[in-house]
């Protein structure tokens, strides 16, 4: 607007449509959280990891899925992004939990011992006065502890109100859910409000380990990491291992954890019950 009229003459048909699209889109997922088909989560398996490259289950992150009417499956990328963008998180994010503590249960009915579910959590939501309370009342609904959760939060959310953000992570800690710091390296949080944040654990961004093998800075940047969480008392878990490579240069530096495509897709919960059963066996 403020490049006047003429402007309207670069408003194209295509960007008319993309506007309506991401509109209906919108209309869409607001259909989707009140349907129980639509939103699905998959869940990816997360391993501990000796410094020899072996690996045993530690936990799942839990990573949602639409699958719209029309247009079939879609990726949080095609979604998530609007999905903050229209507040609609909040409720997207309760409906992901919620999905987590029922699949938690079952695997408690089923005999299994569920390991951690790691579920993420949008600053818009955490930020929310009622939070803690509502997921203590979700938890407690299912009849699980709150040491069955590990809440996934952003940099992004250490950017806002520092005071009330820290006070909340203390007091969800204090109740017994465990913290993780998503895509570490990524944001700007300083090491100043890192260290006095109750965190559990440190989660190195996929952009680190990519270029494990072929850019020293990158592999510096990953030693400082470990060397840092390890020493604030947190386990430091690598995110999107690809390659044998990447898992044995993680392993040898005594990388606690591991998650990624070599060691396993994210996937439908009832093929989690193979791991989980194989666990059993231990
Ligand atoms: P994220 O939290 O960093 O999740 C990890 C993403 O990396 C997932 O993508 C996962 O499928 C992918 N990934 C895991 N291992 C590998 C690997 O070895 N190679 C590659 N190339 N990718 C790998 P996904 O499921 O598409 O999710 C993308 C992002 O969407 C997530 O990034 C997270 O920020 C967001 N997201 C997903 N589910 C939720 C949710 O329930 N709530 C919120 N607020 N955000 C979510
Ligand atoms: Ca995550
Ligand atoms: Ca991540
Ligand atoms: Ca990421």
């Amino acid at each position: 607007k403020a490049q006047g009229k003429n402007t309207y003459a670069f408003y194209t048909e295509e960007q008319t449509d993309v506007t309506v699209r991401y509109f209906a889109l919108e209309q869409d997922l607001r259909s989707a959280l009140l349907q129980d088909n639509e939103l699905t989560l998959h869940y990816q398996p997360q391993f501990k990891l000796n410094i020899y490259g072996d690996a045993y289950l530690s936990g799942f992150e839990a990573l949602v899925r639409w699958h719209h009417p029309q247009q079939g499956w879609l990726s949080p990328g095609e979604f998530i992004p609007l999905a903050e963008e229209t507040r609609l998180i909040i409720p997207l994010g309760w409906k992901v939990i919620e999905l987590a503590c029922q699949q938690i249960r079952l695997w408690l009915d089923a005999g299994y011992h569920p390991p951690l579910v790691a579920v993420n959590i949008s600053a818009l939501q955490l930020l929310q006065s009622d939070f803690n309370t509502k997921l203590d009342s979700l938890v407690h609904h299912y009849g699980l502890q709150a040491e069955h959760l590990e809440l996934e939060i952003t940099e992004s959310l250490l950017m806002q109100d520092p005071e009330y953000t820290e006070n909340k992570l203390h007091q969800l800690r204090h109740a017994g859910y465990r913290l993780a710091l998503d895509d570490f390296g990524t944001g700007y949080s300083s090491l100043h409000r890192l260290k006095r944040l109750p965190l559990d654990r440190l989660k190195i961004d996929r952009s680190f380990v990519q270029d494990i093998g072929q850019c020293k800075e990158d592999e510096a940047i990953i030693q400082t990491v470990l060397q840092l969480g390890t020493s604030l008392g947190m386990q430091v878990l690598a995110e999107g291992i690809e390659t044998q490579e990447q898992l044995m240069f993680l392993a040898r530096r005594g990388c606690h954890e591991v998650q990624g495509f070599l060691l396993g897709r994210p996937q439908a919960a009832s093929e989690c019950n193979f791991l989980l059963a194989a666990e059993h066996l231990d």
